[in-house]
């Protein structure tokens, strides 16, 4: 194999260990939930799912797991429902 492309999958294998070099701008994902899939969104800063429960809070399990499941790469201050609502469930 070209010896500069076995540098940049090392270099990948390295960046691959430091999330916290990644820092998701907007993403869209289907999250399967227990009853149904929903659509959940980030989009600087703003969640959305397409659930009904967060239709009436801004904020649901989906949200909050997704945003567990990629700190650091959005930031705490991005938590679905704010920061009391992110510490309620131990991600702040
Ligand atoms: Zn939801």
């Amino acid at each position: 194999m070209h010896s500069s492309l076995i540098g940049k999958i090392d270099k990948a294998k390295r960046y691959a260990q430091e999330p916290d070099r990644v820092r998701f701008s907007r993403l869209e994902v289907t999250f399967k939930g227990e009853h149904d899939d929903y659509v959940v969104s980030y989009t600087d800063g703003t969640w959305h799912c397409s659930c009904a429960f967060f239709a009436g809070w801004n904020v649901c399990s989906h949200t909050m797991a997704l945003h567990r499941m990629l700190t650091p790469m959005i930031p705490r201050e991005a938590a679905p429902g704010g920061l009391a609502a992110a510490a309620a469930v131990g991600g702040a």
